[in-house]
């Protein structure tokens, strides 16, 4: 029987324990399985290999992103780590310009150094795709929407780009879910997650995630997830599985305040710029419209010149200053100092990460106490006439 999202949420992958009919599957607390005779084993040998509560999580990752294979992984570097192993020395990558800071420093100062290169793109514009691709690049690596400016990437466009010269597609997915857009069905050929973010959606557990369809593809990459060892632990694992049961309810929420922030921000005269695909007139809006089933609930805004954005963060008292995005609680951060300090200064400004930008990871509190919490912490910011 072929399962909507919302079913898939909560059945999906392995549904409850087959031995015992637990409906919850347990945590397999163990490091290794008995051999009933050499070579004989249960299925089971190693848990770096595999483990059965990881293992119904990477069966659930998959059917929610209507992939064929999942991997589970202690973080979303941990996945981003082991696909970039896929390269070898003197392969290159193109990457969006505006991606996760910690995607920049893995690539500039760890496989840099194996030979590994890259090149930074606007990958909103199809034509700058086009022109960066050479014999070298190996694969195209785009965050759609993008952190933190949640620029928008035509991701079929793209997919159709990278595949007419042979080049894998990869997808970090983790601002939208699986819940609202994804990208194996799209073209992609590999989607990455942090489900320290959304998936998890409880600020209470890191881990991260790889899905693809190809038989092949998976073999790598599973030789690689044993080869490297970054594993999601079992409890970690059913954490994971815990949370995504609610990601539906989670995100309709998450939307719908983070729209409703957004078109108040925008009418406020509080900020000089807001980045947020769900409003009319954000560049991105018409294909993000297109390519997923809603815009997600990660805003950026440029604060007004007239107020102090030290202030700002120091004045809030419902909304927290923190590093990460996707819980349940809202969260805001200074990416310049934060999330994407590890990007150098002059690439920043260039892109648009300018010292008064401010991330907002909308939560699922009540949407007027939020917008409370916003003016309060605005008007008593604003920076003393000279
Ligand atoms: C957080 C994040 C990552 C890294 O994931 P961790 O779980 O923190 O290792 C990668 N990509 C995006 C878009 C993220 O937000």
């Amino acid at each position: 029987m072929s399962l909507n999202i919302n079913s898939l949420l909560i059945h999906g992958g392995t549904d409850g324990d087959e031995a015992t009919g637990a409906v919850n599957v347990p945590v397999y607390q163990t490091s290794t399985y008995k051999q009933d005779g050499l070579g004989e084993t249960r299925g089971w040998e190693y848990s770096r290999t595999g483990n059965p509560t990881r293992d119904a999580l990477e069966k659930l990752i998959a059917d929610l992103e209507h992939g064929k294979y999942g991997l589970a992984f202690a973080s979303g570097l941990a996945a981003i780590n082991t696909v970039l192993s896929l390269f070898k020395s003197g392969d290159k990558l193109v990457v969006s310009d505006n991606i996760y800071g910690g995607t920049f420093r893995i690539l500039d100062n760890v496989f840099k150094n194996f030979g590994i290169t890259y090149e930074i793109v606007d990958t909103s514009d199809l034509e700058k795709v086009e022109a960066a691709i050479d014999e070298d690049v190996k694969a195209v690596y785009v965050e759609s929407p993008a952190n933190p400016l949640l620029t928008v990437t035509d991701i079929a466009a793209v997919a159709e780009i990278a595949h007419k010269h042979n080049k894998l597609l990869i997808v970090d997915n983790t601002f939208l879910t699986p819940y609202l857009q994804r990208p194996l069905s799209l073209g992609s050929d590999i989607v990455i997650h942090s489900g320290t973010k959304y998936l998890g959606g409880h600020s209470d557990t890191i881990s991260g995630f790889v899905v693809v369809n190809d038989k092949e593809l998976a073999d790598r990459l599973y030789y690689l997830q044993n080869a490297i060892g970054g594993v999601l632990a079992p409890w970690d694992s059913f954490l994971m599985i815990r949370g995504i049961k609610t990601l539906g309810v989670r995100m309709d929420r998450h939307v719908d305040n983070a729209k409703k922030i957004a078109q108040w921000l925008s009418k406020s005269g509080y900020a000089s710029r807001i980045y947020y695909p769900g409003l009319p007139e954000d560049p991105g809006y018409e294909v993000q419209k297109k390519q997923a089933d809603g815009p997600g609930a990660m805003i950026s805004f440029v604060l007004d010149s007239n107020y102090d954005y030290r202030k700002f963060f120091k004045n809030l008292k419902l909304i927290t200053l923190a590093e990460s995005l996707g819980g349940v609680e809202s969260l805001v951060c200074h990416p310049a100092s934060m999330t994407h300090a590890a990007i150098p200064a002059e690439i920043r400004q260039e892109v648009g990460i300018v010292d008064e930008l401010i991330r907002f990871s909308v939560g699922i509190e009540d949407a007027d106490d939020l917008i409370a919490d916003l003016e309060q912490a605005i008007k008593t910011s604003k920076k003393e006439a000279v």
